[in-house]
């Protein structure tokens, strides 16, 4: 056969998106802002297009953007990071993630991930060889049975992926988590990656739980962000990891060769911005606005859900509407109410329905009303 992945089909993001897009629906799929980044990080972009900074950046990143991201992990979680050997730009934490997989993932290789998973992981990791191990998140909380994590370890293991905020289901890890993790990874070659896209989204007061902050996670964990999700441009596809120095060196054996260096002029525009503490100190106030906005605007309608914790996604169940499998649903909906979301079955491994669709609120409140009118029909 000459597909390494016969069982792939064109990603979700793609399918709700045309199909929003051909049904002229309110697109609440594909998570992105559908409001402007600030004109201040946009004007220094175009300040450093002008500077001329056209050509080949360093192959780990401009030292300022480099200088930044480290000065954010020592201010948020207290861990030094060192520019030069432990921070990479990337296209995205989808290019970061891709290049971590097939850094250290060897055919028979096994990786854990908690499902329902976000889906750039698995097939990474099967175009390497690798197999998934999928661990089911539990019941209406989407909690981690540690127990299981425990028994599902074997001498194989060689990746944990871990995603807090969580994509799909808009729950975060607890202190608690992350301290069962890590005794669990203590005295294991076990490599950690810690999807963290979306740390500065997060709600109620709660504190990101990142793997930065646990010395037993840190030493073995590649952390990945992304500057699409924290500056409003998803478009421009800029993200980094950091890791420690020893899986850094191997992470730029393969990024210099799939990519080399990412877009240098945004490299720099961004690293200024990121420079300003004041430039994402309020993100979780901003956010949770639009979360309480989009919930109070849909508190008559027959959906059912618990409010996200963390990301820009609200879960809902429409267990009370019907029993019409979500894939179904959520294609219904965008052709006959013109309202786009995603079916969360599409994240799990055995495609299982819990009757849940999820909705993107990083939206204007204009958009946000106009969609709550809808579901409020339906
Ligand atoms: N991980 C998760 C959990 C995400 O939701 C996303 C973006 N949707 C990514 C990684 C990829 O981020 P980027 O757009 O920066 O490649
Ligand atoms: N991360 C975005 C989401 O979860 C989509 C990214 C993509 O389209 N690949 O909706």
């Amino acid at each position: 056969h000459i597909s390494k992945l016969p069982n792939i089909e064109t990603t979700i993001f793609t399918v709700m998106s045309q199909l929003a897009a051909q049904e002229n629906a309110i697109n609440l799929s594909q998570g992105f802002p559908n409001f402007p980044s600030d004109p201040k990080l946009i004007e220094l972009v175009q300040q450093a297009l002008r500077e001329n900074y056209n050509q080949y950046a360093p192959m780990p990143g401009a030292l300022i953007l480099r200088e930044a991201i480290a000065e954010k992990m020592e201010l948020l979680y207290q861990r030094d990071y060192n520019p030069a050997t432990e921070i990479t730009v990337t296209a995205g934490a989808t290019q970061a993630i891709f290049t971590i997989i097939s850094a250290f993932v060897r055919p028979t290789d096994e990786v854990i991930i908690f499902t329902p998973a976000y889906d750039c992981y698995a097939p990474a990791v099967e175009v390497h060889g690798g197999k998934v191990i999928p661990i089911q998140l539990k019941g209406k909380e989407f909690s981690v049975d540690w127990n299981e994590v425990r028994s599902k370890i074997t001498t194989k293991t060689k990746l944990l992926i871990i995603n807090t905020p969580h994509n799909p289901s808009g729950t975060v890890l607890s202190k608690a988590d992350m301290l069962e993790l890590s005794s669990i990874l203590e005295n294991t070659n076990i490599i950690l990656l810690s999807d963290e896209v979306y740390e500065h989204i997060i709600f109620d007061g709660a504190q990101h739980q990142s793997a930065a902050l646990y010395p037993k996670l840190a030493e073995r964990a590649f952390i990945t962000a992304s500057f699409g999700k924290t500056f409003h441009n998803t478009g421009w596809k800029m993200g980094y990891c950091v890791a420690p120095k020893a899986l850094m060196h191997e992470f730029k054996k393969v990024h210099q060769f799939n990519v080399f260096s990412v877009n240098h002029p945004m490299q720099i525009g961004i690293g200024k911005y990121l420079k300003n503490p004041k430039n994402y100190l309020g993100l979780p106030a901003f956010f949770q606005r639009k979360r309480d906005y989009f919930l109070n605007e849909i508190k008559d309608s027959r959906f059912t859900w618990k409010p996200s914790q963390g990301t820009y996604f609200q879960v809902l169940s429409y267990e009370n509407i019907t029993d019409e499998f979500d894939t179904e649903f959520a294609k219904r909906l965008t052709r006959e109410y013109k309202i786009a979301s995603i079916p969360l079955s599409v994240f799990n491994t055995n495609k299982e329905d819990h009757k849940l669709l999820r909705f993107c609120f990083a939206k204007t409140e204009e958009t946000l009303a106009q969609a709550a009118k809808i579901l409020n029909r339906i």
